[in-house]
């Protein structure tokens, strides 16, 4: 049974699903603007899935390397421009408080999808772009061989030193769960699964609002079998004037009992991201490899550090719609020899890193799901993952979905998402 709050006519009649980066601000900024918001997810707390556990880059673009024009690098630095400042404004925490990374060093192992210069070339055109929507960019620098990190492997083709950073994803969910469980006008609902979703006739019902939304006890969602021996028994309705689907991995299953649905191909990954507490090599900078399916270290200021090796961490890849898509592979990880493969391809570009004891058992696992167009993997250099311009905010007579794309990108629809809530509420 669902322990949902008793709605009253005061009820909010503002539904967000999903209490992930783009949920939770939605919600925050709604509250802001004097309105009531129920906020569910399936998780205990806010901030619990890929906003958790991810790097927290803040894109300008320079990883889009493969990309045939710049409206992505154009969108992911106007959401990393605007990512502090909104988050200062919704948590009224200064931004000089939020830990971020030393600036990234980006290297070109000998193997890339792409050779250096027109690496080189791609990272000139992302300062020319950069350098227009900021007055202070600071271009990326092509280093000479003699002041190369000694890190690198020694058929590394190109080192860049970049000004890019990423910002402590596990500071930040703390900072944005405590937000939305302090603020009076959010509910927040949590270990409550959403299942369905329908459009209310509400002449005929005469129901309070325009969208009802089905929910269940988290885990306890019954599978087809289920449901014909014993219907949909423990499911409750809610209803809402207006509902924000931002449940990221579910956004399209959800969308599609709306008949929201058009013939978008999408692929779902799960990606893990370890986690150690500390630094794992004295000195090393933050890193990032292009072009290709390798990796990143990322050093929060000492206090933790970030590891993923692309060939180890992603696990499955599928077209199927659905609201867990990779569950059952999830389920199924060899934690240990994901682990060993990843050190093992870093220390490939970081030797290092190979040589350090303890790693494994200093590591703790986390993930969470990517979702990308298109019908191809990372090593495929025509892949939608190379790609995110198709990102955004859609509106539909109060139904707005968030296809937040990148957690950079994930404030600035968060205040596009709630300007077209309270747009339909004020035309209502
Ligand atoms: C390993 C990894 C590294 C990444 N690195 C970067 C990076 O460096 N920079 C960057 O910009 N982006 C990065 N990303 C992408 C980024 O994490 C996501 O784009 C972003 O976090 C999505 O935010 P969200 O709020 O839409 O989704 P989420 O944070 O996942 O929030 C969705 C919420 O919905 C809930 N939910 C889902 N389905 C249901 C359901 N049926 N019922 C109830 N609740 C449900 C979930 O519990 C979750 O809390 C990375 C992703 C991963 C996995």
């Amino acid at each position: 049974m669902v322990h949902v709050p008793r709605r009253t006519a005061t009820h909010p009649r503002i539904g967000v699903l999903g209490a992930g980066f783009a949920g939770s601000l939605t919600a925050l900024k709604l509250a802001k603007l004097g309105h009531d918001v129920m906020l569910i997810d399936k998780a205990s707390y806010p901030m619990a899935g890929a906003s958790l556990h991810n790097e927290g880059k803040l894109h300008l673009g320079y990883v889009y390397a493969a990309t045939s024009d710049d409206r992505t690098h154009q969108l992911v630095a106007e959401g990393s421009r605007s990512f502090l400042p909104i988050v200062e404004e919704l948590t009224g925490i200064s931004q000089d408080r939020v830990r971020r990374s030393d600036p990234f060093v980006y290297i070109v192992p000998v193997d890339s999808q792409r050779p250096a210069d027109q690496i080189a070339d791609h990272f000139m055109a992302v300062d020319r772009l950069v350098s227009d929507q900021q007055d202070d960019h600071c271009p990326s620098e092509r280093l000479d061989r003699g002041d190369w990190p000694a890190c690198y492997a020694d058929d590394t083709q190109a080192v860049f030193q970049t000004c890019e950073v990423a910002v402590d994803t596990h500071q930040l969910s703390a900072i944005i769960g405590a937000a939305v469980l302090a603020h009076e006008r959010i509910e927040f609902v949590g270990d409550t699964d959403i299942v369905g979703a329908a459009t209310v006739d509400r002449s005929r019902l005469r129901s309070p609002g325009a969208f009802s939304v089905r929910v269940t006890a988290a885990g306890s969602r019954p599978n087809a079998e289920e449901r014909r021996s014993h219907g949909n028994g423990g499911e409750e309705s809610l209803s809402f004037d207006s509902v924000v689907n931002a449940l990221w991995q579910g956004r399209v299953r959800l969308d599609a009992d709306l008949g929201l649905t058009d013939d978008t191909p999408w692929l779902w990954r799960w990606k893990a991201a370890i986690d150690i507490g500390g630094t794992i090599v004295d000195g090393l900078p933050s890193t990032t490899a292009v072009l290709g399916p390798y990796g990143d270290v990322v050093n929060y200021d000492g206090a933790r550090t970030y590891v993923s090796w692309y060939p180890a961490c992603s696990v499955g890849l599928t077209d199927e719609v659905g609201f867990e898509p990779l569950s059952d592979r999830i389920d199924r990880i060899d934690r240990d020899l994901m682990l060993k493969k990843s050190f093992a391809g870093i220390a490939g570009l970081i030797p290092q890193v190979g040589r350090m004891d303890g790693l494994e058992r200093r590591a703790r696992i986390g993930g969470g799901y990517i979702m990308a167009v298109g019908n191809t993997d990372i090593d495929d250099p025509k892949s939608g993952l190379h790609d995110r311009a198709d990102i955004g905010v859609n509106a539909t007579d109060g139904w707005i979905s968030i296809e937040t794309g990148k957690y950079c990108t994930a404030p600035m629809f968060a205040l596009d998402a709630a300007s077209k809530v309270n747009a339909h509420l004020e035309g209502t």
